[in-house]
Parts: structure tokens; C-alpha cells; sequence
């Protein structure tokens, strides 16, 4: 039993990994991962900062993600690259002007914080709160978020009780 043991533990051990752990980043050329190899991360505020050759002080955009930063992040280089969906954030908006006039832009993405979604415990939505703290805070000259968005509503909380109901009735 000793042996079984110890051989399990060495694989264990063995299988450690040297690279990046698939569950933080799921890049697959890990140098271009957008948030440093932990693309997977959930439930976050994130700022996008935008720069240009003639404006190195920059743009900021700030946004939530309930899922993984990946996702958000790939429906926004969507939102860059097809026009389609060039109206879809203030952000985008953005892009589409700086490409308009034949720019070239740099956007260097972090991760502000993390906060909960809705649940019916805490009965309030940190993630959306959070969110609209960070955008009053922020410089008014270089922040592209509208003051409009600060009144739109959470999306989370509908979201938990539809995921809730669908459960029960399964
Ligand atoms: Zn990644
Ligand atoms: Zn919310």
C-alpha cells in the first residue's frame, strides 16, 4: 500500500506543471495572452487602455465580466474588427474612429478587481456596484465610459433566478 502511495504522490508530483496551468490561460501562444496568462479569469472589473502614437497618455474603458475575461475579451476584438458591431461599447466606438482615421492604437488590458454577481444571499450585485464605482472614480478627460451607463441595470440578477427556474422545472 506504502508503494502505491508513494509511486502516486511521485506522479503526482511529476505532473507539476513548468508552463502555465490551462485552468488561468487557455492561449494558445501563451506570449500573447491579453491579462499576463490568466485570461480565464472570472468575474472581474477590467480597464482597457487605449494609446496611440499622438495620444500616449491614453483612452481608458471600463467593463464587467461575469464569465472568463477571455470571452468578454474575444466579443470585443469582434467588436474591433467587424463593423457590424462597431456601436456595441463606447470602447468599440472608439477603435472604429481611431481606425477611421487610419490610426494605430496599443490597448493594454488589466484587471481592476474582482467582486460576486448576484446571488439571493447577498441579495445585491457587487459586480455591477463595483463597476459603477470605478467609473465615477475614474478622469473624466480620459475615460471613454459614458455617465449614462452608471443608471443601466444589473443583468445578473434576472440571469439568477432564470438560471434557478430552469433548474427547478428540469
Ligand atoms: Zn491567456
Ligand atoms: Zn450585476
Amino acid at each position: 500500500m506504502e508503494t502505491i502511495i508513494s509511486k502516486h504522490n511521485k506522479k503526482v508530483t511529476n505532473e507539476s506543471p513548468t508552463t502555465t496551468p490551462d485552468n488561468t490561460c487557455n492561449c494558445r501562444k501563451k506570449e500573447e495572452c491579453p491579462l499576463n496568462n490568466n485570461c480565464l479569469t472570472t468575474s472581474v472589473i477590467y480597464n482597457a487602455h487605449v494609446t496611440t502614437n499622438e495620444d500616449a497618455t491614453g483612452k481608458d474603458y471600463i467593463g464587467l465580466t461575469e464569465g472568463t475575461f477571455k470571452k468578454r475579451f474575444t466579443q470585443h476584438k469582434q467588436s474591433f474588427r467587424n463593423q457590424k458591431y462597431a456601436n456595441s461599447t463606447e470602447l468599440s466606438k472608439y477603435i472604429w474612429e481611431l481606425k477611421d482615421k487610419n490610426k494605430d492604437y496599443d490597448i493594454q488590458w488589466t484587471i481592476i478587481t474582482s467582486a460576486k454577481a448576484y446571488n439571493n444571499i447577498s441579495k445585491r450585485c457587487d459586480l455591477c456596484l463595483t463597476e459603477k464605482l470605478h467609473i465615477m472614480k475614474g478622469n473624466k478627460d480620459s475615460l471613454l465610459n459614458k455617465r449614462s451607463e452608471m443608471i443601466s441595470k444589473c443583468r445578473h440578477e434576472n440571469k439568477f433566478y432564470l438560471m434557478n427556474n430552469r433548474t427547478l422545472s428540469n
